[in-house]
C-alpha cells in the first residue's frame, strides 16, 4: 500500500483538496464551492457523481465529506502520512513551513488581523483535519514565508515608524509558494542551482504578483501589506493613489466600501465592465469591445513597469519567468508585455511564444534576446505536499 499526502487549500467560500502519492504524483483532487450557501456543492475531479453536501455545508463538513469520498472510491486506502495546509499570512513569525501544534495555531490566529478573510478559514481547515486525523502530522505552508528575506528597504513603507513597530504595517508579499517553485524550476531549466539563480517571476492568475529573486531568495515583490497592492488583477485594482480614499470619502464612499470595490469590482472586471476572465476579455477585444482592449493594455503596461522596477533589486538576470493561468496560457499577454521591454533587450520568438507547449524547456525568447524568457507551469500543491512530507518524516 502506498503512502499518501493530503494538501488542503481553504478559501473564503471554497476549498481544494489534493492527494499525492509518495513520488509526488497527484492521485486525486477535489473541490467544494459555495460553502455556507444553500447551494454548496463538492466534486472529485474526473468523477461524474457529485459528492453529497448538506445545504449550508461549511469547510469542516465539506472536508469530512470529501475525505470520506476519497476513502469510498479507494483513492485513499489508509491514513495519509502528512497533511499540508496552505495558510495565507504568517506575518513575521513564519520564515518557513511549520508543523502545526497549539503554539502554531495561536501564531496563525495572531496574524488574522493582517488577513481577516483568509487566516480564519485556513484555521477552520486545520481544525477540521485535526479532528479527522488526530495522530497525523499537519504542516502549515505560508504564502508570505518565502518573502521574509526581503531587505528592509524593500519591505518598509515610507510611513511613520510606529505604524510598522506597533501594527506591523509593512510589505509582506504573497504567492510565495509559487515564486519559490519558479526559482527552483527555473534553476533546473537553466542548468544552475537555486542558490545561483536570479530571476524575475511573474505569477499571473486571478491574483497577480511579481517577485525579484536574487540567488534563490525573494528580494522584492509587488504585493504588500495585503494582496491588493501591485499589478492589475482579475477583480483587484493593484496600485492606486492612496489619496483616492479621501477623495471617495468626500463623495460618501466609506473606506470599507472603497476597499470592497478595489478588491471585488476593479482590475480587469472594473476596466472592461464585463469580466475578470482574461480569456473572455481577449475574445471581447477581438470583437471590437474597446473597454476590454483597454483593460488588456493597462494590465500589460503595469506588468511591464513592474518588470522594469524589479531590475533595481538584481545585479544579474538569468530569466524572466511567466506562470499562473494567464502567464502560462496567454501568448498575447506575454507578447504585449514584452513590447514595452525593448529597452531591456527582452525579445520573444513569436513561434515559440505561441506554441511554447510543444517545447519542453519552456523557452520563448528570441535568439538575440538579452535575457532568457521562460514559461513554467506553477504547482503550489506540489510544494505544500513536499514540505508536509519533509516535516512529517523529520
Ligand atoms: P487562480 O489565481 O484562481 O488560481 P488561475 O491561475 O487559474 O487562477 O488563472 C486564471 C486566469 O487565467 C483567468 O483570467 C483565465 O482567463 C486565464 N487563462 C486561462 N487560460 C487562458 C488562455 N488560454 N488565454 C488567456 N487567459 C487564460
Amino acid at each position: 500500500m502506498e503512502d499518501t499526502i493530503l494538501v488542503v487549500n481553504c478559501g473564503s467560500s471554497s476549498l481544494k483538496l489534493a492527494l499525492f502519492d509518495q513520488n509526488y504524483n497527484k492521485i486525486a483532487s477535489a473541490l467544494a464551492e459555495r460553502l455556507n450557501n444553500t447551494d454548496a456543492f463538492a466534486r472529485i475531479k474526473n468523477v461524474d457523481d457529485p459528492v453529497v453536501l448538506s445545504a449550508n455545508a461549511d469547510h469542516k463538513q465539506a472536508l469530512a465529506a470529501l475525505v470520506n469520498a476519497f476513502r469510498e472510491r479507494q483513492l485513499m486506502t489508509r491514513d495519509p502520512i502528512a497533511i499540508g495546509h496552505r495558510v495565507v499570512h504568517g506575518g513575521e513569525t513564519f520564515r518557513e513551513a511549520s508543523p502545526i501544534d497549539d503554539a502554531t495555531i495561536a501564531a496563525i490566529e495572531s496574524c488574522s488581523s493582517l488577513a481577516p478573510l483568509h487566516n480564519p478559514v485556513n484555521l477552520a481547515g486545520i481544525q477540521a483535519m485535526q479532528a479527522l486525523f488526530p495522530t497525523i502530522t499537519q504542516v502549515a505552508v505560508f504564502d508570505t514565508a518565502y518573502h521574509q528575506t526581503l531587505p528592509e528597504r524593500a519591505f518598509r513603507y515610507a510611513l511613520p515608524d510606529h505604524y510598522y513597530r506597533d501594527w506591523g504595517v509593512r510589505r509582506y508579499g504573497f504567492h510565495g509558494t509559487s515564486h519559490y517553485y519558479m526559482a527552483h524550476e527555473a534553476s533546473l531549466l537553466l542548468d544552475k542551482t537555486p542558490a545561483t539563480t536570479s530571476i524575475i517571476s511573474a505569477h499571473l492568475g486571478n491574483g497577480c504578483s511579481i517577485t525579484a529573486i536574487r540567488d534563490g531568495l525573494s528580494v522584492d515583490t509587488s504585493m504588500g501589506l495585503t494582496p491588493l497592492e501591485g499589478l492589475v488583477m482579475g477583480t483587484r485594482s493593484g496600485d492606486v493613489d492612496p489619496g483616492l480614499f479621501d477623495f471617495l470619502a468626500a463623495r460618501g464612499i466609506s473606506a470599507r466600501e472603497a476597499h470592497r470595490v478595489l478588491n471585488n469590482e476593479s482590475g480587469l472586471l472594473g476596466l472592461s465592465g464585463q469580466t475578470n476572465d482574461m480569456r473572455s476579455l481577449c475574445d471581447l477585444a477581438d470583437h471590437g469591445h474597446e473597454p476590454s482592449q483597454l483593460a488588456i493594455e493597462v494590465f500589460c503596461f503595469r506588468l511591464a513597469r513592474y518588470i522594469g522596477a524589479m531590475t533595481a533589486s538584481l545585479s544579474r538576470l538569468d530569466a524572466l519567468v511567466f506562470t499562473g493561468g494567464i502567464g502560462e496560457n496567454s501568448a498575447r499577454i506575454r507578447r504585449e508585455t514584452a513590447k514595452h521591454l525593448c529597452l531591456l533587450g527582452i525579445e520573444l520568438d513569436s513561434d515559440l511564444n505561441r506554441d511554447h507547449g510543444r517545447w519542453s524547456d519552456g523557452r520563448i525568447n528570441a535568439a538575440d534576446s538579452r535575457y532568457p524568457v521562460l514559461v513554467i507551469p506553477t504547482n503550489e500543491e506540489l510544494v505544500i505536499a513536499r514540505e508536509a512530507a519533509r516535516l512529517a518524516t523529520n
